[in-house]
């Protein structure tokens, strides 16, 4: 086949018409779809490896340094364009391989979660290092769907004259939902086609539209409250303090939250509550994220908020400035990519999970109190939109969804019934289970991507559905205002205290198959009963 199809090539780009050309490749998309699986198949020990060297990385939002050091580096090797600091983002970046239409860009999150670090493969809580972050969601493993597939396309651009263009971004600094909306600002979508997004899951699956309707959109803010410093005991009646501010902005903040509607969330923690009691605090800080539904309803939450801050600043005698630090839309998603990209999850199929696997997967359920079903082994059914949103979680894959067509696939690399955001989420992420499920997901990116390259009627309808469904009545108006910018210094004392000892426990495949091996890790270490 492969040899037919090479021919092809060269008999297309010598004496037929592109439009011949592409039809014939069409006919031969089965084929072809089933050599990109098989390349990904070969591609296996690559994937491992950039799974396991992201993980050992564990790099908070806006300091993934390293690691986008290390994928951009590979893409440059295999002869991908890199434009750097995309955005205003120093660890944001932008890989290009290809020419022409279609142009389809692959998506997914690289950065981490705070003191989740935790030793793969280990079903009770053992971090790595103590209080250090770690990737306790499993955005490490992102990055190796991604990339494998692309080069598996790059490949077959190559060999069968393909025309087409793939583009790789990276979401940065995802937890903190700190940059999409950037991108979208920065026009980095513009000429882009098609976004196919991923996530990693349990399941293996695909949504449209609202999808399970937990999905919710938000602005998260900063309020930094400036008072006056005075001794606490010897003349407060000197003093107007911050604190005092921030608490009442929390106390009036959490009287009104029972007159919201039920679909709102908000939640906080307080950044700087002052330096010690016997000092009227003249600088606190709170970090707030209001969450609804939709534009209108996040906005109000919004206006709230700072209703409640200027208040609180009132009755304090303080004054307040507020940052916006990140914010997202509620994602929807495209039918018609979903439609066909659920095809080609069902054609993949479940990994085939071992028993060490699904040992691991029962003793950390166990471990942490949850339902213990091991990993999945079905994969369900496109589902109908749910029609009536709860809301949920946030994505800031949301503002790309609203200015190009776009779908977000869940891959199977984790084990379910974990409470996310924690080291319990960190276990499988370097173990077969996130290898076995990053590269049935690169298989997934590879076929629908080949689907969109090579049927360009798919690509309009893609568009028809956006246009004239999605975004018939709703139009996209970004959260931030021109003056606001990335918040680029997040996360940096955190990482700089943390980065000299990561460094020791860096994955080191020079030396070692796995991590697991590097790490001395038997698998599964599970407790003795
Ligand atoms: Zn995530």
């Amino acid at each position: 086949m492969m040899k037919r199809m090479a021919l092809c090539g060269v008999a297309c780009v010598l004496f037929l018409p592109s439009a011949l050309c592409a039809k014939q490749q069409a006919a031969d998309l089965p084929a072809l779809k089933q050599e990109a699986a098989a390349e990904v198949d070969k591609l296996q020990t690559f994937t491992q490896q950039m799974v396991d060297q992201i993980f050992s990385y564990s790099e908070l939002g806006f300091q993934e340094f390293e690691t986008s050091r290390y994928i951009t580096g590979i893409l440059e090797k295999n002869g991908f364009q890199v434009e750097r600091g995309v955005a205003g983002v120093p660890t944001a970046w932008m890989a290009t391989y290809g020419s022409g239409k279609p142009v389809i860009a692959f998506i997914t999150d690289i950065d981490c979660i705070p003191r989740a670090s935790q030793k793969p493969g280990v079903a009770y809580h053992d971090p790595i290092l103590e209080g250090a972050p770690g990737h306790g969601e499993g955005h490490n493993s992102g990055m190796a769907v991604n990339v494998t597939a692309a080069l598996v396309l790059k490949k077959m651009i190559e060999q069968h004259k393909i025309t087409a263009t793939i583009k790789l971004v990276p979401g940065v600094a995802e937890e903190i939902l700190g940059t999409k909306a950037f991108y979208v600002r920065a026009g980095m979508f513009k000429d882009v086609d098609l976004v196919l997004g991923v996530h990693v899951s349990h399941d293996f699956g695909t949504s449209y539209s609202t999808g399970d309707g937990k999905w919710s959109g938000l602005v998260s803010v900063q309020y930094y409250f400036h008072g006056k410093a005075a001794h606490a005991a010897a003349a407060p009646w000197e003093g107007r303090s911050a604190l005092d501010a921030v608490e009442l902005m929390d106390t009036g903040w959490d009287y009104r939250r029972e007159h919201l509607r039920p679909a709102q969330r908000s939640h906080r923690v307080i950044i700087n509550g002052g330096d010690q009691p016997n000092v009227v605090p003249s600088e606190a800080a709170v970090w707030y994220y209001f969450r609804e539904l939709d534009y209108s309803h996040i906005k109000d939450l919004y206006d709230l908020g700072n209703l409640m801050a200027d208040s609180a600043a009132k009755m304090t005698g303080t004054t307040v400035d507020h940052k916006l630090v990140g914010s997202a839309w509620p994602p929807f998603l495209n039918k018609v990519i979903a439609e066909d990209q659920q095809k080609n999850i069902e054609a993949v199929g479940m990994p085939k999970w071992s028993d060490a696997d699904q040992t691991l997967a029962k003793a950390l359920q166990k471990e942490i109190g949850a339902k213990v079903e091991g990993l999945k082994e079905k994969i369900e059914p496109l589902k109908e939109p749910e029609k009536n949103p709860t809301g949920g979680g946030s994505d800031d894959i949301g503002d790309i969804s609203w200015n190009v067509p776009m779908v977000y696939m869940m891959y199977p690399a984790n084990i379910p019934n974990l409470p996310g955001h924690s080291w319990a989420n960190g276990v499988a992420m370097a173990t077969p289970i996130a290898h076995k499920g990053s590269t049935a997901g690169a298989k997934v990116q590879a076929m629908t991507a080949l689907d969109f390259f090579l049927q360009p009627q798919l690509v309009q309808q893609a568009w028809d559905y956006f246009r004239n469904v999605q975004t018939k009545n709703v139009h996209y108006e970004s959260f931030l205002s021109p003056s606001d910018k990335p918040a680029i210094e997040m996360n940096k004392e955190k990482m700089e205290k943390f980065a000299p000892e990561l460094k020791k426990y860096y994955f080191d495949p020079a030396h070692y198959k796995t991590y697991l091996e590097q790490l001395h890790i038997q698998y599964p270490t599970v407790r003795q009963q």
